[in-house]
């Protein structure tokens, strides 16, 4: 609670407690405080990511949201990127990526956290769930988003298993005790993906992002060594790349299109309605993972205050 709702929340007492009986007090003060709580509370989103700019790809869209709605959005990359480049690698890689990172971080009004290890060498061993256990709770979570480990980079797969072996065990005190456990699991959501094997990505709960689109490709643009230079580079793409920055914006908005699946489509007419689906042009979806709380309809729509806004 803010101080100055606290004031006000104590002159509501001094001023009704000459005039009301106790317990019509204790009804205002119990409504009062709930109402309270609710207006204040903030949301604490993490997003992980193998690499400096997996979070973003995935969620930066609803991370924008958040953000914009005053909740917490932090990015966490588990390696600093050293391999992702073809003419570059190692600690001189690693610092322009770190830079990057926080650059995609101050566009998305997120925090943006890269760990030291390796890129091209992530394993889900038990330091590094440590890790993610940490600052799952530093974060004080509600929300945990991440890759599914079903993915063609090993380092993606592998931060889909830390995560999972990191769900349930944030609320055990004997387990990181050097940080104090959650109270509750957070929810752990899946990131869309479109691997089908060994069964393909259901979507549990899907933001509209149509209206954050663009923001969502200037934060990726901040990885220029990724998008403007090694992911091209991947796929014979070096030559088409843009000098401009407006029109590399634009060639990325393109590029990174997403079609919204009929899957999708039916979650955002879940959530939204059919009339407000129908015109949504890009979405985020998300899988529920069974690890962590299982969320009713109602609590999503707490956590998620952009579906109904
Ligand atoms: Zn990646």
């Amino acid at each position: 609670m803010g101080s100055g709702k606290y004031e006000a929340y104590i002159n509501c007492i001094i001023i009704n407690i000459n005039n009301m009986k106790i317990s019509g007090l204790l009804i205002i003060l119990l409504l009062f405080g709930s109402f309270g709580f609710s207006q204040d509370k903030k949301i604490n989103v993490v997003v992980f990511g193998a690499h400096p700019d997996d979070p973003d790809a995935d969620a930066a869209g609803t991370a924008i949201k958040f953000a914009n709605m005053g909740h917490n959005v932090l990015f966490v990359a588990l390696t600093n990127g050293d391999a992702g480049h073809y003419e570059m690698g190692g600690g001189y890689l690693a610092k322009i990526r770190r830079a990057e990172a926080e650059e995609a971080g101050r566009r998305a009004g997120a925090k943006y956290v890269v760990l030291d290890n390796h890129d091209g060498e992530l394993m889900p061993t038990l330091n590094v769930r440590l890790d993610v256990i940490r600052l799952i709770r530093d974060w004080n979570a509600d929300i945990v988003i991440g890759p599914r480990p079903n993915d063609y980079h090993p380092d993606h797969r592998n931060c889909g298993i830390l995560l999972q072996d990191a769900a349930y065990m944030v609320i055990v005190p004997n387990v990181a005790p050097d940080t104090p456990p959650l109270k509750k699991n957070p929810i752990f959501l899946y990131a869309q993906d479109f691997f089908q094997k060994p069964n393909p990505f259901t979507p549990d709960i899907t933001i509209d992002i149509s209206d954050t689109y663009r923001q969502k490709i200037s934060v990726m643009a901040a990885h220029e060594s990724q998008h403007f230079e090694w992911l091209p580079w991947t796929s014979g793409r070096l030559d088409e790349i843009p000098e401009d920055p407006e029109e590399r914006i634009d060639y990325l908005a393109k590029y990174r299109f997403i079609n919204i699946t009929p899957e999708v489509r039916a979650s955002l007419e879940k959530w939204y309605g059919e009339e407000k689906a129908s015109k949504v042009t890009q979405a985020e979806a998300f899988e529920i993972c069974e690890y962590g709380r299982r969320p009713s309809d109602e609590e999503i729509r707490k956590l998620f205050p952009m579906i109904s806004d």
